[in-house]
């Protein structure tokens, strides 16, 4: 019998959730992290009171009711609602693309009008595509809000994110992205949505609550003893390290984070403003405390701004966004190949499944498996 039945590699929200339920289901966890706090990505960090995103804005938001509920069973959320806005060369569009950008970028005030304005836009792309699906993002943008929109909100934005020309992006990075002829400013199209109220790490918290956790804990730099330590493995690092990199690396971006304190109450207006111009080294500047306009540091005269920068990825840095294009894809299919045929190790989030992930389908994600596994369906 080994001291625990679970190991979990990683305490991200996919790890921590899993604990959690693994815990309530009698099973004995250890939670480590390489890092010295726990909640991976979605901590934060108090800075006079204001909660900083410090792996990037964090916004929650589902149409699953059930995770939602989950959720908010641990601390209540707020109802922040993401209405980003877009800066170029200083002039300044709602976004997503609804009314209230067709009217800054045209002078448009009804949907007919937006929608006569959109069909010319686009007309010459559309033609030129005839009946095949858009290649790459470029042609989608075109072909979806016409000129303009894709070269003053997307060309330079999506540019300086991905490191790489529209044209050699697929389409579906853009497909995300809403066009409405209403005036509604909600990024997001889900149910519900917010922050928790007090800050993420409550939701951390929360989670962990009676479970044994180390940080500083690197799994690599003491595989054997780790593994056997438990019963089982839950994987939430990357895929590619567990497999000692086998096959080839896997790619990421990075973003870089400038956070700077300023003696001002409020500096933007808003939690998100895009840079869409390609001459603006940053892609946005985050405004953290407007995600909790209840905390009683909103009053303070400080704020804390992060400008991101957008990098691709090295050795050393964070990984953020998997690169799932056709070569990356290729690549992950034969580490999953592998993991599939593990007995004992679960892989789960981001980083072990290569993929873009929202945080409602993470915990998703871990009910799925844990409906299976914590009942012993199933060997895993
Ligand atoms: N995007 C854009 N202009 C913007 C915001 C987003 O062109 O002002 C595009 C860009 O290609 C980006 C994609 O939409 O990669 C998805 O952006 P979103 O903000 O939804 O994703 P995030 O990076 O915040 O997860």
């Amino acid at each position: 019998m080994k001291k625990y039945d679970y190991l979990i590699v990683g305490s991200g929200l996919f790890g921590i959730t899993f604990a959690y339920l693994a815990n309530k289901a009698r099973k004995k966890c250890l939670v480590i992290d390489k890092r010295s706090h726990l909640g991976g990505n979605i901590y934060c960090e108090d800075d006079d009171g204001i909660h900083v995103h410090k792996y990037g804005a964090h916004i929650f938001h589902t149409s699953n009711k059930e995770v939602w509920d989950f959720v908010n069973s641990f601390v209540p959320f707020n109802r922040y609602t993401n209405s980003p806005v877009a800066n170029y060369k200083g002039k300044l569009y709602n976004l997503p693309f609804n009314m209230n950008t067709f009217y800054e970028m045209w002078g448009v005030t009804s949907p007919k009008e937006a929608e006569a304005k959109i069909a010319e836009q686009k007309a010459e792309a559309v033609k030129a595509l005839g009946d095949r699906e858009p290649q790459n993002l470029e042609e989608q943008a075109l072909s979806l809000v016409g000129r303009d929109i894709y070269e003053k909100l997307i060309k330079g934005y999506t540019e300086k994110q991905w490191g790489r020309k529209c044209t050699e992006l697929p389409a579906f990075i853009i497909k995300r992205l809403p066009v409405r002829l209403t005036f509604d400013n909600n990024y997001f199209n889900d149910s519900y949505q917010g922050i928790p109220i007090g800050g993420y790490n409550r939701l951390i918290e929360g989670l962990l609550e009676g479970i044994e956790t180390k940080t500083d804990a690197d799994f690599f730099a003491d595989r054997e003893t780790y593994v056997n330590l438990a019963e089982k493995i839950v994987f939430t690092g990357k895929i590619d390290e567990f497999y000692e990199f086998k096959f080839g690396k896997l790619e990421y971006r990075t973003v870089r984070f400038e956070t700077e304190k300023i003696n001002v109450q409020n500096f933007q207006g808003n939690a998100v403003i895009n840079y869409t111009e390609e001459e603006v080294p940053y892609t946005r500047i985050i405004e953290h405390k407007h995600f909790e306009p209840e905390n009683p540091a909103w009053g303070k005269d400080v704020t804390v701004i992060s400008r991101e920068y957008s990098t691709e990825w090295k050795d050393g840095m964070e990984s953020f966004y998997p690169v799932n294009d056709e070569k990356n894809s290729e690549l992950y299919k034969k580490y999953k190949a592998l993991a599939d045929s593990e007995e004992n190790v679960i892989f789960g989030g981001r980083l072990a499944e290569y993929k873009y992930y929202d945080m409602d389908d993470v915990i998703a994600r871990v009910f799925e498996i844990t409906k299976i596994i914590l009942k012993g369906k199933c060997s895993k």
